[in-house]
């Protein structure tokens, strides 16, 4: 084990450039910048590390590449590991509140700062790195295949036409997905599905034009009618009030309850962090069993009439909100907007408009499979503490698609090399050289085990 610590640390010397040069190359959906040079540059890292890689731009959109690498001669040629990455970032704005630059790919203080850093161009060259280290060191234990795709902070819009014409290419026995951290408890933390997402737009109009409010004796109110209409899916605990929206809700299983009172939650310290006003909702329950388990509603943004300086006395002439549910396992996007329909029309809300702005089904893999404990134990091993497991995660990503195209049995374990500050998605994105060493060891001590089994 001391041996394996002292290559993987020497593989460093490789890995951290390569990171940074990775790093510095933008590569952002949302803005169209760099995809193409970035395609590239996976490419040749997939070639140096030994591997074949194949471009697949068939299916529209930004390409996904397919990476191969063949277990050694000593290695397990009938298991293979697939990895998911993505070679796309979010934007880096707002570029004032960075304080290093944000393809600069700095290290201060044991500390990689880069837009997508840690979401998630540092998990692939990890990944990478593991591999070069196992096949200069005996061949590697067993095959492996990346996804590495280029859309996936836009939303992976193209990823399940690919995974539909691609299947056979992408068959593996089980995956790991795309990132992880430690939390501030200094725990790795690993997730194992994710939730569903039924993302709506509503909208109400009540007139072609906005009127003075002196009308409001007569005319009824687009605002009022959206926040009637809002206020009868949700009653003041937090029930969801739309007909059938619990019906394929299953109870968390007794293992999975047991294990979320196994976690400590710290609401105290979330209160804190958030500045939180209210107290939690889950009332005397653990939240745990909430975030694992149980579907939620969220207005995320209502918009209507004037909300500037000063008062400006208007009747608005419509009003729209934006409403995300997470979903749980077998409930489907569609059958919810449908239930939300039939709610809307039931409750006299006919000219309340709903459209579904994106679905996503959750995934949860099989905790019982091997492969799931196999990434549990390595990670304990790699990283020398605890480890905690979610069943999945309460946010969301496109996990079921995998499932669907390669298998619903397929076993997906999400894990990286981020910590409780790497601030994904926002300014100072950063990883901790000593967090991304560790992660190279957790994969290459995970693709021996995976191996031999
Ligand atoms: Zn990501």
């Amino acid at each position: 084990m001391d041996v394996l610590r002292e290559l993987v640390h020497r593989q460093l010397t490789e890995a951290v450039p390569q990171l940074q040069r990775y790093c510095q190359q933008p590569s952002i959906a949302a803005q169209h910048i760099g995809m193409p040079e970035t395609v590239e540059f996976v490419v040749k890292m997939v070639t140096k590390a030994g591997g074949k890689a194949q471009v697949l731009d068939d299916c529209g959109g930004n390409p996904v590449i397919y990476a191969e690498f063949q277990a050694g001669v000593n290695g397990n040629q009938d298991k293979t590991l697939l990895f998911y990455n993505h070679y796309d970032v979010q934007p880096p704005e707002p570029l004032d509140e960075w304080t290093k630059p944000p393809f600069g790919a700095e290290i201060h203080d044991g500390k990689l700062y880069a837009r997508g850093a840690a979401d998630n161009k540092g998990e692939l060259v990890v990944r990478l790195n593991a591999i070069s280290l196992l096949m200069e060191n005996g061949g590697l234990p067993c095959n492996v295949k990346f996804l590495i795709e280029g859309e996936e902070e836009i939303g992976s819009p193209s990823l399940p036409a690919y995974l539909a014409a691609h299947a056979d290419l992408f068959r593996a026995d089980a995956c790991i997905w795309e990132f992880g951290s430690k939390n501030a408890e200094e725990q790795v933390q690993l997730v194992a599905g994710i939730k569903g997402m039924c993302y709506l737009q509503f909208w109400c109009h009540g007139a072609d034009v906005d009127l003075h409010s002196s009308n409001g004796a007569i005319v009824d109110n687009a605002a009022w009618r959206l926040v009637h209409a809002l206020a009868s899916m949700k009653d003041a605990n937090n029930r969801i009030l739309v007909d059938g929206f619990y019906d394929d809700v299953a109870p968390l299983p007794p293992e999975l309850l047991q294990m979320a009172e196994e976690q400590p939650f710290d609401e105290e310290k979330l209160r804190q962090q958030l500045g939180l006003r209210r107290p939690l909702i889950t009332g005397d329950e653990n939240p745990n069993i909430h975030l694992w388990g149980a579907p939620t509603m969220t207005i995320c943004g209502i918009e209507s009439g004037y909300t500037g300086e000063g008062s400006k006395t208007v009747l608005p002439r419509r009003a729209q909100a934006k409403v995300d549910c997470r979903l749980v396992p077998d409930q489907s996007p569609e059958d919810i907007l449908a239930k939300v329909r039939k709610h809307l029309d039931l409750h006299g809300f006919t000219d309340v408009e709903v459209s579904l702005l994106n679905g996503e089904h959750a995934y949860r893999s099989d905790l019982s499979h091997p492969f799931v404990q196999m990434v549990v134990d390595t990670a304990r091993e790699a990283y020398q503490t605890d480890v905690v497991l979610a069943p999945n995660s309460a946010g969301t990503g496109p996990m079921y698609p995998f499932g669907e195209y390669l298998g619903l049995d397929l076993p997906i374990v999400s894990t990286g090399c981020g910590w409780w500050n790497s601030r994904a998605h926002a300014p100072d994105e950063s990883i901790r050289l000593a967090d991304f060493e560790q992660a190279i060891l957790h994969m290459v001590l995970l693709m021996r085990e995976f191996g031999e089994h």
